[in-house]
């Protein structure tokens, strides 16, 4: 695709119209298979092998694509919900998050990061893939990758690049998102992991929180986070979340209308716990794009494959798309 970048009074009706030719390539379907080949909970083996083949994907189309490594002290579940005597209070496990920036501009002065986080949900004694938690959104992040990669002449019109991130060890380790903390005899911050471990690895420069992709880069400041969580479901709705900020909440409502399609957001708000968390916490504008109303096969092993309905992942790929690209235009 060779597309140029028209005047900035412009901009925004190109944007709109890049954003409405963004579909998913015939690449989807494949990739998704390589999330639900079997259960890849945070420090698994299986996890391992889809950081390393999240890496590969990636360099097709990324530059400074790396492993973010990280070791964490989790909960023991097998002294959940009592202590079993002899058994030791933690666990340590190994984590790694995925890293691949997408060049748009000639000199960067920012970043945008796309996140979406790749681990399933462990369900004891239950074979359990995350086909759309997290397999799917996991699926969109390289797609969009790919798709921004094959325009050509964007270049000088774009402030940041943008920064894909995979995030390990989203999912608590114990059954449900709050166990660690309330629950559990030595009081552990329980699901996150790559995240938290993703923003205590930024730096401060100047006012901003600032991150350094590679030895070429100074520390960059990043302005924005954009997480995709679950939009895989047939009758996706987009939960208006009201922990992410009011700003990008509301270009999130507003791009909906322009790209037509008002029907993929959910009426109800609800304060959402995710990876946007910890940059919110660090102080940076951050959204949470998420469906958290299709919950009917959520963190159930009926989380598979042939439920993820790729059309409505095309819908929000298109909206994510326009809300990033506008972000990365002019931050
Ligand atoms: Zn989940």
């Amino acid at each position: 695709m060779l597309l140029s970048f028209p005047c900035l009074a412009e901009s925004d009706s190109f944007l709109i119209s890049l954003s409405k030719k963004f579909n998913l390539s015939t690449k989807a379907q494949d990739h998704l298979g390589q999330f639900c080949k079997a259960p890849h909970p945070f420090g698994s083996k299986r996890q391992q092998e889809l950081a390393e083949w999240l890496l590969k994907e990636s360099d097709d189309f990324a530059v400074n694509t790396r492993l973010q490594k990280f070791e964490a002290l989790t909960p023991n579940p097998k002294n959940f919900p009592k202590i079993v005597k002899g058994e030791p209070l933690t666990v340590k496990r190994r984590g790694q998050n995925v890293l691949a920036q997408i060049p748009l501009s000639k000199n960067p002065r920012c970043f945008v990061i796309a996140g979406s986080h790749y681990d399933s949900k462990h369900l004891e004694g239950l074979w359990s893939v995350g086909a759309n938690d997290s397999g799917s959104t996991s699926v969109l992040l390289l797609e969009i990758g790919r798709y921004l990669r094959q325009i050509k002449n964007l270049k000088p019109a774009f402030e940041c690049d943008l920064l894909l991130v995979w995030f390990d060890g989203e999912e608590a380790i114990l059954p449900e998102w709050n166990d660690g903390q309330r629950r559990y005899a030595q009081k552990i911050h329980d699901n996150t992991y790559g995240s938290r471990h993703f923003v205590s690895q930024m730096q401060t420069c100047g006012q901003n929180k600032c991150v350094k992709p590679s030895q070429k880069y100074d520390w960059l400041p990043v302005r924005y986070m954009v997480l995709l969580d679950m939009l895989g479901s047939k009758d996706i709705a987009i939960t208006d979340d009201l922990n992410s900020s009011l700003k990008l909440r509301r270009r999130l409502k507003s791009n909906a209308k322009l790209l037509g399609d008002l029907p993929i957001l959910a009426a109800r708000t609800q304060s959402i716990l995710d990876d946007h968390i910890p940059f919110l916490q660090a102080g940076i504008p951050s959204l949470n794009i998420i469906d958290f109303e299709n919950l009917h096969r959520w963190h159930k092993p009926t989380d598979t494959h042939e439920h993820v309905h790729l059309p409505s992942l095309n819908r929000a790929g298109r909206l994510a798309l326009l809300t990033l690209l506008q972000l990365l235009h002019k931050p």
